[in-house]
């Protein structure tokens, strides 16, 4: 997703970094080019319309700021820009004061709303909650049960209108599910309702029916972002036949061009609250605008990266490797210890990919790859604790052992250990430039 809009963006504003100072044709140019890269990917016009109007107005405008130079002033507009027509502030859910709270999803079929209902379900429960999610969508043949079964795999109560009733009735069930979640006590009730291929009335009558019946705290509107321009059209039919109060974005992971994204919230006027990048109950998570806005400008996703590292983080274990690195006496252990932990947080390639400047750096990123880690980590394995701990010891024998043991070659043992040394090397010699890490004499 945004793998274009982000290159094309980061070209048009590279070229301004060239210049020392920004004269109104240059600041025209660019704006040129930015509408360009925006309705390639597919933001509806009239978004990309006020957008480049504000960029411009404000960059021209713009007073010559100390710290930063123009090209720098124009990036953070734009940054600044897309945060706005991306919602701004993170918005979270609301909770009603006398629970349960009920949150109703609707969208069209096959927009990812069992699968999310299943992925906020589980959220929700990590959060404390004890949510009850409620099969609505008795329209779809296996609907009842594909949802049954994501509640199963989130380890939350699914309540569901017996079988052998017929098809039943998807306003009384929702009825009857407040009452259970009361009796039961669950806290949150969430609702999956029935989408169709198309907007049609009868869809939209059954959820306006079903929102009458329960009166949602909230209601998600739960969109493929994959579909491009359509997506702004069917919100708009939501909007108009249901009414919702916050977008749930599905399939980011896609390669879609991301146009629905950047314009969905300005379109409806209402936040995107999440974004569904997966197919596992997992890969979801709150929609932060600002942290979207600088990974589409390729600067990175620096804070969800940071916020993942410290989920995972043990920070007593981080200074010791610290000094360890400082003082060159870091060991193969070490290294095993914080590859496993930098892979707690998900494929390597998914980090990467938030870190600053990766976009421009995908062909590296590409042969940077999972199973070269596991390969990796293999080797290390194979090492007795002695030569992890001092990897000097592993003579020409040695090597040919561990090859043999984790199955790898040779030469692959020896690269291993060779960069391994360099990289020490080479981290104890900025640590002693930059004054971190503790004293002690080098293994090397
Ligand atoms: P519903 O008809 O709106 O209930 O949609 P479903 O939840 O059945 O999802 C339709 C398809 O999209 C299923 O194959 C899901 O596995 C898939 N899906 C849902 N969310 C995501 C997502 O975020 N990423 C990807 N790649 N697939 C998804």
């Amino acid at each position: 997703m945004f793998d274009t809009l982000s290159d094309r963006l980061t070209s048009a504003l590279q070229t301004l970094s060239r210049k020392g100072r920004l004269s109104d044709a240059d600041i025209d140019a660019t704006a040129r080019e930015i509408r360009i890269a925006l309705l390639e990917a597919d933001v509806a016009l009239q978004v990309v319309k006020d957008f480049i109007a504000r960029i411009k107005d404000r960059a021209k405008g713009a007073e010559v700021h100390g710290a930063l130079n123009p090209a720098q002033q124009v990036i953070k507009i734009v940054n600044e820009e897309l945060v706005t027509i991306l919602g701004g502030e993170t918005r979270r859910l609301s909770f009603a004061k006398n629970p349960p709270t009920v949150i109703m999803l609707a969208g069209l079929q096959g927009a990812g709303k069992t699968t999310l209902a299943g992925k906020l379900a589980l959220w929700l429960k990590k959060q404390g909650h004890a949510p009850l999610l409620v099969a609505c969508d008795l329209q779809r043949p296996n609907a009842v049960t594909q949802l049954q079964v994501v509640g199963e795999r989130a380890g939350v109560t699914t309540f569901a209108p017996e079988p052998g009733n017929g098809v039943g009735d998807p306003v009384d069930v929702a009825r009857r599910a407040i009452d259970e979640a009361k009796r039961a006590q669950h806290d949150i009730v969430l609702v999956d309702t029935a989408g169709r291929l198309g907007v049609d009335e009868e869809l939209m009558k059954q959820a306006a029916d079903i929102r009458d019946a329960v009166s949602p705290d909230e209601t998600l509107f739960v969109v493929d972002a994959m579909i491009g321009q359509d997506a702004v059209t069917t919100a708009e039919a939501f909007r108009d036949g249901v009414g919702f109060s916050g977008v749930v974005l599905t399939k980011l992971d896609g390669d879609a061009r991301g146009g629905a994204a950047l314009s969905v919230r300005q379109v409806t006027g209402q936040p995107i609250l999440f974004a569904s990048n997966g197919e596992k109950l997992e890969d979801f998570d709150l929609f932060h605008p600002d942290r979207m806005a600088s990974r589409i400008l390729g600067m990175g996703d620096v804070l969800s990266l940071i916020e993942q590292a410290e989920e995972h983080f043990d920070q007593e274990k981080a200074e010791q490797t610290a000094a360890k690195l400082g003082s060159g006496q870091l060991t193969l252990e070490d290294f095993l210890e914080q590859m496993l932990a930098v892979r707690k947080m998900g494929p390597i390639g998914n980090l990467l990919g938030m870190l600053p400047g990766a976009g421009q750096m995908k062909d590296q990123l590409a042969q940077v790859d999972d199973k070269h880690l596991d390969k990796l980590q293999a080797i290390i394995r194979g090492m007795t604790p002695a030569e992890r701990d001092d990897p000097k010891m592993i003579n020409a024998s040695r090597r040919l052992r561990i090859a043999k043991g984790s199955g790898v070659a040779v030469r692959d043992v020896n690269e291993l250990v060779n960069r391994f040394f360099e990289a020490r090397k080479m981290m104890a010699q900025m640590a002693g430039r930059f004054g971190f890490g503790g004293g002690g004499g080098s293994k090397n």
